[in-house]
């Protein structure tokens, strides 16, 4: 859920993950992380008033390496197509294998795309090239900081200045249950 969680950069401002706004408050009240934008509300612990982190630094530079494969999954698929068929643009409900399975077609990244259940059902067990259809894009794996940072998430707006996000991101990825 937007609002929960908190964007955590590196010293050298550089995203390196999400973790949850209590993880994000304990690295400010241990000194691990400043505060760099505030959330909504504000936290009381014993001693002191903390405004809810919504995206802290580092004030150590940490060294993290980065996981470049990002997982196929419906929901990572949708988010890549900002939840429009690839066919049509309209609402997608369903994932197409651009190249059946049926016939082979591979579950890669660059074989699947998000569809709305019409073309999909239309599409049946043929290719694009069968029918006269044209993708809309051609599909490949998502690449970047803020798939690396993100997966599917839905980003929290105010971590946008620190992201570099491609269109993709900027529609929430339906049936987002996080
Ligand atoms: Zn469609």
């Amino acid at each position: 859920m937007v609002g929960s969680s908190a964007l955590v950069l590196n010293a050298t401002y550089e995203p390196l993950c999400v973790v949850s706004v209590r993880r994000a408050t304990i690295l400010v009240l241990t000194a691990k992380a400043e505060c760099v934008s505030d959330g909504d509300g504000i936290l009381h612990s014993a001693s002191e008033e903390l405004p809810v982190p919504s995206v802290v630094r580092l004030t150590r530079y940490v060294k993290v390496p980065y996981r470049t494969h990002v997982g196929l999954s419906r929901r990572a698929i949708f988010a890549r197509d900002g939840g429009r068929c690839a066919y049509c643009r309209g609402s997608a409900e369903t994932i197409d294998h651009v190249f059946p399975r049926s016939r082979g077609g591979l579950h890669a990244w660059e074989n699947v795309v998000a569809a709305c259940a019409k073309c999909n059902h239309s599409k049946g067990d043929k290719t694009p090239a069968e029918l006269g259809w044209r993708l809309h894009s051609i599909p490949q794996a998502p690449r970047g900081v803020a798939w690396r940072v993100l997966g599917h998430r839905t980003p929290d707006p105010r971590w946008m200045d620190w992201l570099d996000l491609p269109d993709t991101h900027a529609a929430p990825a339906p049936a987002e249950a996080a």
